[in-house]
C-alpha cells in the first residue's frame, strides 16, 4: 500500500444537484460550496476533444466561441445528452468542492439528484458518471423529494405536499407523503423554453434576431408571468441583428409583451401541474388543496408566477426561500440528518 493512501483521511460526503442550467454542490458540514452553470467548453485540437473551461468560465464563452471551441450543456431536457462531457464536468466540480483535501483524503460518498421521470438506463448512466468522477459510493434522490426537503416541507409526515420545480430544461412536479413520491410528472418546459419564446416573439414582432443570453437577461430584468394591470409595466432593452436592415439594432421590450411571449410555456407548466393533481389519490389531493403548492427552481423567480399558477389552479401557491438552492439543500440535508436517509435510493 502506498504511504499516501495509508494516511488518507475520511472525506466529507457530497450532494450534487446536477441541473440542466446550474450545478449546485453541497459538502457535508459546510453547506453549499459551488453554484455554477452546467456548461463545459470543449476545444478540438487535432481531432481530440479537450476540456477548455467548466462552469462560470465556460458560460461566458457561450455563443462567442471560435470555430474550434464549443460550449456544451451536457444535460438537456433533464437527461444526460453527452455522457463523456457530463462526467468531466462532475469530476471538475467534485475536485473543486474538495479543494486541497482531494490529495490526502479518501473518496467521498456522493448523493446525486435525478429527475423523477429518469428511466432505469438513465439512472445507471448518472450513477456510473458519478462513480467515474471519483465517488466511493453513489446514492440517488428524486429531485422533487430533494426540492421538498430543501423547501422545508414536512416530507416525513402523512400529509401530501406538492412541489413544482421549474428548472432550465424541465419542470418537475411531485406530491410527497411519508418520505415517498405519491405522484409525479415532468415536462420538457422551463427557463430555456421561456427564453426561446421571447426570442421568437422579438423576431416576429420586431424583426430582430437576438441570442439566448440576451433573451434570458431581459426575462430576468423585465419578465413576468402576467401583464401589469395598466400600462406597459417594466421595460428592458434588447440588442441583436435587424433582419430587415441587416445591422445591429436595439428594441424596447415591455413586461406586457414578455408576458404575452411567455403565455405558451406557462400554459404548458400549468398543464403538468393539473395532470399531477388529477392523478393524485383523493386524500392526498385534499391535503394539497389546503396546504397549497410550493415552487422551487430558477423559473419560480419569474415575477408573478405564483399568482399566475394560483389563478389557474385555484390553489394557494408560494415560492420557497432560496429557490435556486432548494434541491441541493434538500439533498445535503440527507447527509447531515440520519432521519432523512430513508428518502435515498441505492444506486
Ligand atoms: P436547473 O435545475 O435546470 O439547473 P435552475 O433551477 O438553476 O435550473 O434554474 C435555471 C433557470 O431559471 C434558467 O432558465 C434561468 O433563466 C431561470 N431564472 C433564474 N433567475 C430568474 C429570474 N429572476 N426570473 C426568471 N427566470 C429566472
Ligand atoms: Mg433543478
Amino acid at each position: 500500500m502506498p504511504l499516501s493512501s495509508f494516511f488518507k483521511m475520511a472525506s466529507p460526503d457530497i450532494a450534487i444537484d446536477l441541473g440542466t442550467a446550474n450545478t449546485v454542490v453541497y459538502v457535508q458540514g459546510q453547506g453549499i460550496v459551488i453554484n455554477e452553470p452546467s456548461v463545459v467548453a470543449i476545444e478540438l485540437v487535432d481531432g481530440v476533444r479537450r476540456v477548455r473551461a467548466v462552469g462560470n468560465a465556460a458560460k461566458l464563452m457561450m455563443g462567442k466561441t471560435p470555430d474550434n471551441i464549443v460550449a456544451i450543456r451536457p444535460l438537456q431536457n433533464g437527461v444526460l445528452a453527452d455522457l463523456e462531457v457530463a462526467e468531466e464536468m462532475i469530476k471538475h466540480f467534485v475536485q473543486k468542492a474538495q479543494g486541497d483535501r482531494s490529495w490526502f483524503s479518501s473518496r467521498p460518498g456522493i448523493v446525486i439528484c435525478v429527475p423523477s421521470g429518469a428511466t432505469l438506463v438513465e439512472r445507471r448512466a448518472i450513477r456510473d458518471a458519478v462513480a467515474n468522477a471519483g465517488a466511493s459510493h453513489v446514492s440517488l434522490i428524486d429531485e422533487s423529494m430533494a426540492a421538498a426537503i430543501g423547501a422545508g416541507l414536512p416530507v416525513a409526515e402523512p400529509v401530501g405536499s406538492m412541489v413544482v420545480d421549474i428548472g432550465g430544461g424541465t419542470t418537475e412536479v411531485g406530491v410527497i407523503s411519508l418520505c415517498g413520491l405519491a405522484c409525479s410528472d415532468s415536462a420538457r418546459v422551463g427557463g430555456d423554453r421561456m427564453d426561446e419564446a421571447i426570442s421568437a416573439y422579438v423576431r416576429r414582432r420586431h424583426n430582430l434576431l437576438i441570442g439566448d443570453a440576451t433573451a434570458e437577461k431581459v426575462k430576468k430584468e423585465a419578465g413576468a408571468a402576467k401583464a401589469p394591470h395598466d400600462g406597459d409595466g417594466l421595460v428592458g432593452l434588447v440588442r441583436g441583428r435587424d433582419l430587415k436592415r441587416g445591422g445591429p439594432f436595439e428594441v424596447r421590450l415591455t413586461q406586457a409583451e414578455i408576458a404575452e411571449a411567455l403565455s405558451e410555456p406557462l400554459a404548458r407548466i400549468v398543464h403538468v401541474v393539473e395532470e399531477v393533481l388529477e392523478h393524485t389519490q383523493p386524500e392526498i389531493a385534499a391535503d394539497v388543496l389546503s396546504e397549497g403548492i410550493t415552487m422551487t427552481g430558477g423559473g419560480s423567480l419569474l415575477r408573478e408566477i405564483a399568482v399566475a399558477l394560483a389563478d389557474e389552479t385555484g390553489l394557494p401557491v408560494r415560492v420557497a426561500d432560496d429557490p435556486l438552492n432548494c434541491v441541493a439543500l434538500g439533498a445535503g440535508r440527507t447527509l447531515e440528518d440520519p432521519e432523512y436517509r430513508a428518502v435515498l435510493n441505492p444506486a
